[in-house]
């Protein structure tokens, strides 16, 4: 049996692949692509049918971090002309929620820059979220505010919080060249108090940073241990201002190949195509779809992605429907067992991880030493590292000048 027909056996009966196969899904030629495609598609379809989990977000609290995450627009000493401005207030958060919910989206995603909320800052979050759930009582309400201390995941979790995100972002070997400002640790930590406190973790990465493959397939079975429910795969947006601004190291083809290894290693949880899925898929976003099972509609924090109509046009001509607000997003065994971690308060084998950003690789240049590996279809070949990354697309990167912490509509 081929490794496709293997990693497509082991996903519909929701088994994980060994690293060895997990590492031979980003080692597949461009020939093999549709295979691959199809293969997590089947996967993709067993767990999740046809349906597409929509999500919006809404930035509370834009730019002026403390923190110097290198993927970062928002970080400490960022360069670029993005959107900056202090907490909205839960009126104007609950507005732009609202556009999103209109537009089809089933999970509002709260964030704010800086390294961790306050009691303060858990107060206004809770107001948020009462204002939003007061016009949307089915509305899912995860919550991105970095580092958790004690106590502050069960007061958002009392207050009527869903879900808490924090990304691991990469490997735990090179965190530490992404960020020097806090660990991976702290960022394992945060999850794991999230999900002891009954939240549903959300967990995920950033591509493109310069990271290996085995750094990529380090993080997603690190979150896959975690438990995280829902893995969002960013794929890095190279923001003029920040240390990254050179790291096209993407193509729309390895993002597929991405896509379907963390589904592989993830086959019944929620996969969604995050940030920089405008910039890197490009034209092949609606093959996305076929792999991961949720996308964010509309804007990201700091960057404009297409617009929300475009998003559901796509949806709809490759196939696929907007999931409903009563339909549930992951399978029921899956529910079942957050639900007791839920009421158990934790799942000794799950720490869900989350955070609210990407890890990222030294900035000058990656330096992938060309693996040799065995494709799909047996045969041995040399991937090209970098086989992206050579054009700069900067004109692909648009600051979010519209929705919340501005006087123009939100696009959803
Ligand atoms: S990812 Fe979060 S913590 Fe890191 S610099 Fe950006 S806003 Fe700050």
């Amino acid at each position: 049996m081929d490794l496709l027909d293997t990693l497509t056996a082991k996903g519909l009966r929701g088994e994980v692949p060994t690293r060895e196969e997990a590492l031979a899904v980003l080692a597949t030629t461009d020939d093999e692509l549709l295979d691959v495609v199809a293969a997590a598609g089947k996967v993709r379809r067993r767990w999740f049918g046809r349906r597409v989990k929509l999500n919006y977000l809404v930035n509370l609290k834009s730019g002026l971090c403390p923190e110097d995450c290198s993927y970062c627009s928002q970080r400490l000493g960022s360069k670029a002309e993005i959107l900056k401005y202090t907490w909205l207030k839960p009126d104007q958060a609950a507005d732009a929620a609202r556009a999103g919910v209109a537009g089809g989206a089933k999970r509002v995603c709260l964030v704010a820059s800086g390294r961790g909320p306050t009691d303060r800052d858990i107060d206004r979050v809770t107001d948020t979220m009462a204002a939003i759930k007061d016009a949307d009582p089915e509305v899912e309400i995860c919550v991105c505010l970095g580092l958790l201390s004690d106590n502050q995941a069960e007061r958002l979790k009392a207050a009527g919080a869903d879900a808490y995100n924090h990304n691991l972002n990469t490997s735990e070997n090179t965190y530490g060249a992404i960020t020097k400002t806090h660990t991976y640790a702290d960022r394992v930590d945060t999850v794991q108090k999230a999900h002891g406190a009954g939240l549903s973790a959300c967990s995920g990465l950033i591509a493109g940073m310069g990271e290996s493959d085995e750094d990529l397939v380090d993080v997603v079975f690190a979150l896959r241990e975690l438990g995280s429910d829902s893995v969002p795969v960013n794929f890095l947006i190279p923001f003029e201002g920040t240390p990254l601004a050179k790291e096209w190291n993407l193509t729309p083809q390895r993002c597929l190949r991405i896509l379907a290894m963390v589904r592989f290693v993830n086959p019944d949880t929620e996969v969604r195509i995050a940030g920089g899925r405008e910039v890197h898929l490009r034209t092949l976003q609606p093959l996305g779809l076929h792999i991961a099972n949720s996308i964010f509609l509309g804007d990201y924090l700091t960057s404009e992605g297409q617009a929300g109509q475009a998003d559901l046009d796509m949806i709809k001509d490759a196939g696929f429907e907007v999931e409903g607000a009563g339909e549930a997003t992951l399978p029921r065994h899956r529910a079942d067992v957050a639900e007791a971690a839920q009421a158990g308060g934790g799942c000794g084998t799950a720490a869900s991880a989350c955070g609210s950003g990407g890890g990222c690789g030294p900035c000058g240049g990656h330096s992938h030493a060309a693996p040799v590996q065995e494709t799909a279809t047996g045969a041995v070949t040399q991937t090209p590292a970098a086989e992206d990354g050579d054009e700069l697309r900067s004109d692909l990167v648009k600051v979010r000048r519209r929705g919340a912490g501005t006087e123009l509509a939100p696009n959803a």
